[in-house]
């Protein structure tokens, strides 16, 4: 039977290698099997970007990639103090509502969601304000595609010396991530994104100085990182972890790494979103962005007047293919399609075929 392709962004489809190590022996995760497990995937996380290695932890958790974000905001986003978000899409302003609810204080500086980060504004806002405890940001916000500037926001956060949360969920593994240049304290990740694991595990990397230096601000008992950091270096969890899908993101690391790491990723995302691309571009579908502010990962395109949302979605899920709508205002006006996941020559020929009878 022919399978699904999901150009949705996240989860992906998966590769059988990684699907059938769900199928492992069971295993309780008070086992030390199991934190052997963790410990190793901790250890293929930081590996990705072996920058991060010396300094960072990596701490795994079950959820999606917004239960890592969460964790991260509200263990490590002072309670007395004031942050500031740089947001141009739903992703940012996920996080402003996670700051609202754990009833922190913080600053928004907020661009419309085609326009990038407002650089010119965060240096003004950070000169005025030294104080600001953290500056937090979006990499790749899924919104429309964009990777934003974080190389430029990270140099303003080193400048002030004001530590930089990257929500990096659909960025990790395939993007360029600087961790010193750009101050991270912190980035959130999952599995099921540009690792290609299983969704339900989640992660967070910190830099390892921050749990010796103050104590954790967790609003939350589940979200708290800082028991699971200290439990993750022997590789226990305080909570029951999602082992099956802990074996395949193991299998994904392994595979990933097999296949050259992060760069090869890229550009292997690169190849893909440029079939994508200047397929429909020669059909007449206009990206919304310029080509040149887009990640690798995902494309959003303009829907052309002649049909609809709907239509499109459906005639492509006929053939096996499942795509994205736009989000908020963008919902009757775009289209999304990432490119993540197991993907293999002929079903990205099978797609562009589908776009000709689509489109032409
Ligand atoms: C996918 C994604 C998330 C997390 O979404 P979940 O539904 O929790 O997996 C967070 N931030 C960004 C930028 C994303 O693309």
């Amino acid at each position: 039977m022919k399978r699904t392709i999901l150009l949705n962004p996240g989860p992906v489809t998966l590769t059988e290698r990684v699907r059938n190590a769900l199928l492992k022996p069971d295993l309780c995760h008070r086992e030390p099997e199991f934190a052997e497990l963790i410990l190793d995937i901790k250890r293929q996380l930081l590996q990705v970007y072996p920058e991060s290695v010396a300094d960072y932890d990596a701490i795994v958790l079950t959820g999606s990639g917004t239960c890592a974000v969460e964790a991260m905001l509200s263990s490590l986003v002072p309670k007395t103090g004031k942050a500031l978000i740089v947001s141009n899409g739903v992703y940012g302003e996920r996080m402003a509502a996670m700051l609202q609810v754990q009833g922190k204080s913080f600053q928004t500086i907020a661009s419309a969601w085609h326009e990038p980060i407002d650089l010119e504004a965060v240096n003004q806002y950070l000169a005025q304000n030294p104080a600001t405890s953290h500056v937090i940001s979006v990499h790749h916000e899924t919104t429309t595609g964009r990777l934003n500037d974080i190389a430029g926001l990270g140099k303003l956060c080193a400048h002030y010396q004001i530590p930089l949360l990257l929500d990096a969920v659909s960025s990790f593994a395939a993007e360029f991530i600087r961790f010193a240049e750009w101050n991270i304290e912190a980035c959130a990740g999952t599995a099921n994104k540009c690792l290609h694991g299983v969704p339900g595990l989640s992660f967070v990397l910190v830099k390892k100085s921050v749990f010796a230096q103050r104590p954790s601000a967790a609003t939350s008992v589940y979200l708290d990182l800082y028991p699971y950091h200290r439990e993750q270096q022997q590789g226990f969890s305080p909570f029951t972890q999602a082992v099956q899908i802990a074996y395949a993101l193991q299998e994904a690391l392994l595979e990933f790494f097999q296949a050259g790491g992060w760069q090869a990723r890229h550009e292997l995302y690169v190849n893909r979103a440029q079939l994508i691309r200047q397929e429909l571009y020669r059909l007449g579908i206009e990206m919304l962005l310029n080509e040149a502010d887009y990640s690798t990962t995902l494309t959003s395109f303009k829907l052309p007047d002649y049909t609809s949302y709907e239509q499109i979605y459906a005639v492509l899920k006929k053939q096996g293919f499942i795509i994205y709508a736009g989000q908020g205002g963008l919902k009757n006006k775009i289209f999304r399609i990432a490119n993540m996941g197991d993907i293999q020559a002929d079903e990205m020929e099978n797609l562009l075929d589908c776009f000709n009878k689509l489109f032409a």
